[in-house]
């Protein structure tokens, strides 16, 4: 889709906007759900601010880059990043059913870095070899882009290696495709005898309407942990009233706040950022307004660091 398709099924105009529009070689895309979620006629619409290019993107702000979190460095083989001791991650499917703007991987080749159905054997081969690994994250790209058939191969070998104590799996399917939470899928997830965690993906209470609810609903069902990461937007998600009633949603559809991300410097994004002052504000106003479990821990990615960091411990 275009971004001037998009505003069009918004019922927008260009002339509506703040801002321009542009189209980039990440392309826009909004997968049928979550279009639908978009209130109509609203040019401020959080929903709308992911997903549609604005002409900011094509401005070179100072401090950006494309590999923000010098990722290239971490590979153990083809498809794996291990930066932490104890966890290792497959980039397990190249695509997304939803382009974010902010995204970090906007500027990755996935043909490069992903892992092929062919290297599988090689990668589980890989982390069996390294026993501190504790527990494989499926990321992407988008794993549950991958189909049941795909993941009814990859998951019981992950499951099986001996000192996996858990799964994880980062995806934003179930908010934005929720009908991508089958019962087929739920069954595989159910079956595997090691706990499944999902850190979802939303960073506003507006994604997560009734139909979202019901596949969360399912996916709890079948036993999975459910958690949710954000990443914290400009003129999104970025006041206490907002944040705080996205936290209480996620509650309320069973699911705990994890982590809000501070912007990695991504070119093309810098329009998103939230200073990391404002940033601190944000989470002390949380902690006064809501239960300590539902308040996320504010981190940013810092290269080299032996986990995220906790934005209390940055300079
Ligand atoms: C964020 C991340 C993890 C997971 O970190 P947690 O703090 O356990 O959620 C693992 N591997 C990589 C490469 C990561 O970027
Ligand atoms: S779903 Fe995740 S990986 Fe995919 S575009 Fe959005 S932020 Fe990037």
């Amino acid at each position: 889709m275009t971004s001037a398709a998009l505003l069009d099924r918004v019922g927008l105009r260009v002339g509506d906007l703040p801002c321009a529009i542009a189209e980039t070689a990440f392309p826009v895309r909004v997968p049928p759900h979550y279009l639908g979620l978009i209130r109509r006629g609203d040019p401020d619409d959080p929903l709308l601010a992911q997903v549609l290019a604005r002409g900011a993107e094509l401005l070179d702000a100072p401090g950006t880059l494309t590999d923000p979190l010098a990722e290239a460095g971490f590979g153990m083989g083809q498809g794996i990043l291990r930066k932490y001791r104890s966890r290792a991650l497959l980039l397990a499917a190249g695509a997304c059913a939803i382009h974010c703007r902010y995204c970090f991987r906007r500027h990755s080749d996935y043909g490069d870095t992903m892992l092929p159905a062919g290297a599988v054997d090689d990668a589980l081969a890989a982390i069996a070899a390294a026993p501190e690994i504790r527990e494989v994250i499926l990321s992407g790209g988008d794993p549950l882009m991958l189909s049941d058939t795909r993941l009814a191969a990859l998951l019981p070998a992950i499951a099986a290696l001996p000192q996996v104590t858990n799964i994880r799996i980062h995806t934003r399917m179930p908010t934005t495709v929720p009908a991508r939470v089958t019962p087929a899928l739920c069954a595989l997830l159910a079956g595997l005898g090691t706990p499944v965690v999902i850190v979802l993906h939303t960073n506003h209470a507006q994604e997560l309407d009734g139909v979202v609810a019901a596949a969360l609903a399912d996916l709890r069902a079948a036993g999975v942990h459910l958690l949710n990461q954000s990443v914290l937007l400009r003129g999104i998600n970025d006041t206490p009233p907002v944040a705080a009633a996205h936290a209480r949603r996620l509650f309320a559809c069973g699911v705990l706040p994890y982590y809000t991300h501070l912007l990695d410097p991504v070119a093309g994004a810098a329009h998103f950022d939230v200073p990391l002052a404002e940033a601190r504000a944000l989470e002390a106003a949380l902690r006064a307004d809501l239960p300590g479990y539902l308040v996320p821990r504010f981190v940013r990615e810092v290269p080299g660091a032996d986990s995220k960091t906790p934005i209390w411990a940055l300079d």
